[in-house]
């Protein structure tokens, strides 16, 4: 019994660590410098914030179209 519950809380993690290579700009992110935001792991601040102005910038555009 005490082996079920073990494996269950085993599946219930997030599975967040497949992401290995940031977004941005597609290099492997290294344990040490990683940037987490939203979501999205980034290899650095500028990755994070070049994302970030990327979508305010196709969100902006969305919304013109309406
Ligand atoms: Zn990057």
């Amino acid at each position: 019994m005490a082996q079920e519950q073990a494996n269950t809380q085993t599946e219930a993690k997030p599975k967040a660590e497949k992401q290995t290579n940031c977004p941005v700009c597609n290099k492997p992110i290294k344990r040490l410098k990683r940037f987490y935001r939203n979501g999205i792991f980034y290899c650095a601040r500028k990755c994070w914030l070049a994302n970030k102005k990327k979508t305010a910038e196709e969100k902006n555009a969305a919304e013109n179209k309406k």
